[in-house]
């Protein structure tokens, strides 16, 4: 038994009640703080990888946050953070997933200094306020074009920087409807790399899109996650939980059963997480201004409750509120 094995099971008695390890040595077994069931050990604790289970009642998580938060005291839950949280998160050591340097298309420029009568750059405007894509957000988001780089031409170009303001990614959009590929991105990993971090402010709510017009169209604080899921490995699931933050996921309507995993994972490592209702339409960038401040309205706290209803929801068809 390593000393940091010892300093586990210390901590977990210490801050949740005595306990029992396993003959196998993996979990440590406590009395369940929900159900009461105080005389029987069924919640047990994996003194690896912090998971907890309780046999009698079905409460279980991915880290002991939720349950320190509820159950103990606000200084064994920083204690927790500070020496054992980390470790999990961070087990493959944020500091070693090294960045891929990413190279914009030839001829990358913003959108906004093209030449305007060149007619790509025309079309890319026409089809840009089409998606009602404003200067301001040309500006905000650096979107860009290339007319000098043919693999990425008749291509929107938005590129993504990291906390360091530098180019960790970027997404190409088709301009044209029948284009055979509608994007082509960076071809470095989407999931080691956190769309424009530099813009987010980690102390606010983080607004969850699937796709980046989603994200303009939203005009939230937050990311776009360049797809429907969210990995436990990706860095950007990680800093959502390193962090803790308050988390609104508005992930299109037919991806129900997605959003219901993805807010049932981040809630169990301690997030607070809301959803946003996007029936109305297709996907949040077709939503008229009305029907985005009634989604806006109605965001709801994720609960077991929310959850049960969610996954009901995927065997009935339809809206779920
Ligand atoms: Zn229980």
């Amino acid at each position: 038994v390593s000393s940091t094995y010892t300093e586990r099971i210390n901590f977990i008695q210490k801050s949740l009640g005595k306990g029992q390890v396993s003959r196998d040595g993996n979990d440590i077994s406590i009395s369940c703080p929900h159900c009461k069931e105080h005389l029987k050990k069924k919640l047990a604790i994996n003194l690896e990888n912090w998971k907890f289970h309780c046999w009698v009642c079905d409460a279980k998580g991915n880290s002991l946050v939720p349950l320190l938060r509820k159950f103990s005291s606000n200084e064994n839950l920083a204690y927790y953070r500070a020496h054992f949280l980390n470790d999990k998160i961070f087990a493959a050591d944020l500091e070693f997933v090294e960045e891929q340097a990413v190279k914009l298309p030839d001829g990358f420029l913003p959108i906004v200094l093209a030449n305007l009568k060149h007619p790509d750059v025309k079309a890319a405007m026409r089809y840009l306020c089409a998606r009602n894509i404003t200067e301001h957000e040309m500006w905000k988001f650096k979107i860009g074009i290339t007319v000098s780089d043919e693999k990425f031409a008749r291509r929107i170009i938005f590129p993504s920087l990291n906390a360091d303001y530098e180019e960790n990614y970027f997404v190409g959009r088709s301009i044209d409807k029948n284009a055979r590929i509608r994007y082509m991105n960076a071809i470095n990993d989407k999931t080691s790399i956190i769309f424009n971090d530099y813009a987010i402010d980690w102390d606010k709510k983080i607004y969850l899109t699937e796709g980046i017009f989603d994200f303009i169209a939203l005009k939230e604080n937050g990311t776009c996650m360049l797809g429907s899921s969210l990995s436990e490995s990706s860095l950007l699931f990680k800093k959502l939980v390193a962090n803790e933050s308050d988390i609104v996921l508005c992930l299109d309507n037919d991806m129900v059963k997605k959003t219901a995993r993805t807010a049932d994972l981040l809630t169990s490592y301690g997030c607070k997480v809301e959803v946003m209702d996007t029936s109305s339409a297709k996907d949040i960038a077709e939503m008229t201004n009305e029907q985005l401040d009634i989604a806006k309205e109605t965001i709801k706290e994720w609960s077991p409750k929310t959850s049960f209803l969610y996954k009901i929801s995927t065997i009935k068809s339809g809206s779920m509120f």
